[in-house]
């Protein structure tokens, strides 16, 4: 699904109706176009996203440029708190039934023993190793250590997690920042690796997957993400290039509570009056990314997002 049809993230405004409804223009599959989406309920103006608005229809005359948040458009500032407050609720409730990606995985000693890539001596002198340092990941120790190749140990890691070891050739670290925030990259260590054929994006991790942070950026681009292991020193040194680009301004806060926390987006959505916004979950924080001009294509522009992350104090 193309998260961010030209028609549905234009501003609502009277010529973007006219010119819609005159042109008959179809809603885009999943998503309405918010001006035909007025013309079909047979009104004259938008009608406010927020259930429980209670506005007449001079105020939504008035105030038809307000911002869009999650495909709706919000009459007020009233209007956008309370759909902020559903929002940050749905996301909030989703953290306690998730469990998140924590289930049994074969040791990755085992699973290179099993495969005959190493044998047990090198086992055990690589977890010798790995205990006395007190520090630094099995695969590591061996690759370090026992001379096993690296490339063995992303293929075994990637047989631990069931998922593919994806190339990092042709790697656009520029162009694609404009995805996620650099906290993700940074603090995640999710490394997004390219997009294909417009829908598909290849996000990228060292050893472990983060299907948290795979969901949220598959939830906010509209892209379907496959996530995939790379070769270790391959992604060390693309994670640090990647890092050393510019990303979309990023505003971070501390909110205390879940009130302060819609508080802080709702103010930001109304400050911004983005043509899109969406809210989603990663881990203990809530991404808000806005877009302040439609997008172009499958990826967005870096200068036409921006984004708040929000943590949520102790849960
Ligand atoms: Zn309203």
């Amino acid at each position: 699904m193309p998260i961010l049809s030209r028609g549905a993230a234009e501003p609502p405004d009277w010529d973007t109706f006219k010119v819609s409804f005159d042109a008959g223009k179809a809603p885009e599959a999943g998503r309405p176009v918010p001006s035909t989406e007025a013309a079909r309920r047979g009104g004259l103006f938008q009608t406010c996203a927020n259930p429980a608005c209670g506005s007449g229809w001079l105020h939504l005359w008035r105030s038809r440029s307000a911002p869009v948040f999650e495909g709706g458009w919000n009459c007020s500032a009233g209007c956008t708190a309370s759909r902020l407050a559903l929002a940050v609720g749905r996301e909030l409730d989703g953290r306690a039934g998730a469990q998140e990606g924590h289930r049994h995985r074969v040791p990755l000693g085992l699973v290179m023993l099993e495969q005959g890539w190493i044998t047990n001596g090198q086992l055990r002198q690589a977890l010798d190793a790995q205990k006395q340092a007190g520090a630094g990941r099995l695969g590591h120790w061996l690759v370090r250590q026992q001379g096993v190749s690296e490339q063995l140990v992303t293929r075994a890691l990637g047989l631990q997690w069931s998922c593919p070891v994806l190339p990092l050739e042709f790697h656009d670290a520029e162009a694609l920042t404009a995805l996620v925030p650099r906290l993700f990259v940074d603090a995640f260590g999710a490394l997004p690796l390219r997009v294909a054929a417009g829908r598909l994006l290849y996000l990228g991790f060292e050893d472990r997957l983060d299907p948290v942070v795979a969901l949220a950026v598959e939830r906010m681009s509209g892209l379907r993400v496959e996530s995939g292991l790379v070769r270790g020193s391959l992604f060390r040194a693309a994670h640090t290039r990647m890092l050393t680009q510019s990303f979309p301004p990023v505003e971070l806060i501390d909110a205390g509570s879940e009130a302060a926390a819609v508080h802080a987006l709702s103010r930001s959505v109304e400050r911004a009056r983005p043509v899109e916004s969406r809210l989603v979950r990663v881990h203990d924080c809530l991404w808000l990314r806005m877009w302040r001009r439609p997008q172009p294509g499958p990826l967005p522009e870096r200068a036409g997002v921006q984004d708040l992350v929000c943590s949520i104090g102790a849960h």
